[in-house]
């Protein structure tokens, strides 16, 4: 079998690709998700052949048999990061690495085979470079890159499959939110749980998201932004949101986040946030936090400010929280003073207008 970290893409153009002035259109106002580059990359990978056939080739459906493994047991894992345009018009990627190694991580748990971190960072390479010119301008814009992987193999037998299709898409994104993001309103789920000790927690898979969307639909119906989760054994201690981590921050200067016990998404924003807390002095906790020490440090104002954290929308201030029988709200619910700051000097880096001490940000052209 040939090395397959060092796969070369086949390239397949585009015959009619967006022409020029109507992807100017489209990238002024792109929205989130909604509309997509010219092209995909593709690498598939069978049992006896390994990693094979990888291509740049023209965005469009992909036809599956009904039988299609994924269609009954999912096994799919996906990722999510941006590529940045520089003030020069270059391109970077922040973490790119980080993103290689937890889609390795969640192929494990999922018996998927682990793709090669070099060949994940190529095809994100290749895609990018391919369609550059969908990379959006401004502040807060980015293209999201989504890379995935499924069974694709068609039979119905229960058992890890033996072939796999690997994909990356790209969407222009515009800021998740305009003129700094405003605090949301949590609600917190009494009923569900997003994920048990031993369970799929920690692998980015879309079947966390499915068992998440219940509970998100219960927040909404409490007219809250996004649901919390609480642990599944104790229904006691804070995890995450569906798709974000979460931080709170002390009147004493320090921050806490839960610790990665196995059920929660180890975050690459948490993750940076940790260090950059840490480069900066800040007291950092990795620490279970109950929704009883929830209630009483907000009442109490030992608890100043609360965040999520993710790739898409980066730094989201948490301002209310409310659950069956209780609504709290935290600090004066707006945005606080540590969460704009260390959003900011995330961003920065990511911007390419801060120096960049830990090798974050890789140059792509
Ligand atoms: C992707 C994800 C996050 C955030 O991870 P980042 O690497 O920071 O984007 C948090 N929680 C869940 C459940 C996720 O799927």
């Amino acid at each position: 079998m040939a090395d397959a970290t060092i796969l070369d893409f086949e390239y397949e153009a585009h015959t009619s690709p967006v022409a020029g002035a109507d992807r100017a259109a489209l990238l002024a106002n792109p929205g989130f998700g909604k509309i997509f580059t010219d092209h995909m990359a593709v690498i598939r990978y069978s049992a006896d052949k390994g990693w094979h056939d990888a291509r740049i080739e023209p965005r469009r459906p992909i036809q599956l048999d009904p039988a299609c493994a994924v269609l009954h047991y999912a096994q799919e894992i996906f990722e999510g990061l941006k590529a940045y345009r520089m003030p020069d018009g270059g391109a970077t990627l922040f973490r790119a690495d980080a993103n290689a190694r937890r889609f390795a991580e969640s192929a494990r748990r999922m018996a998927m085979p682990e793709l090669p971190e070099q060949l994940f960072l190529s095809s994100i390479r290749e895609l990018v470079s391919t369609d550059r010119d969908w990379i959006p301008e401004g502040d807060g814009a980015s293209l999201y890159l989504r890379p995935f992987m499924f069974a694709s193999e068609t039979f119905l037998g229960v058992r890890p499959a033996q072939e796999y299709l690997y994909l990356v898409i790209a969407s222009p994104a515009g800021a998740y939110f305009k003129g700094g993001a405003p605090s949301v309103t949590l609600w917190v789920s009494e009923h569900y749980t997003r994920a048990a000790p031993g369970g799929t927690g920690a692998a980015k898979c879309g079947g966390n998201y499915a068992a998440s969307l219940v509970a998100q639909a219960e927040a909404i119906g409490h007219e809250c932004d996004q649901v919390v989760f609480l642990d599944a054994a104790e229904n006691r201690y804070v995890e995450e949101l569906g798709g974000m981590n979460v931080f709170f921050v002390f009147d004493d200067g320090s921050i806490q986040t839960p610790p990665l016990t196995g059920t929660i998404l180890p975050g690459i924003t948490r993750e940076s946030l940790l260090t950059l807390a840490r480069d900066t002095g800040i007291t950092v906790r990795e620490e279970r936090y109950s929704l009883d020490e929830w209630k009483a440090d907000a009442a109490s104002g030992r608890l100043r400010e609360a965040f999520a954290c993710g790739t898409a929308a980066v730094v989201t201030p948490i301002g209310r929280v409310q659950g069956r029988g209780f609504d709290f709200t935290i600090g004066n619910g707006g945005p606080g003073l540590l969460t704009e700051q260390l959003r900011q000097q995330l961003v920065s880096i990511q911007r390419g207008t801060a120096p960049d001490p830990h090798g974050w940000v890789e140059r792509l052209f």
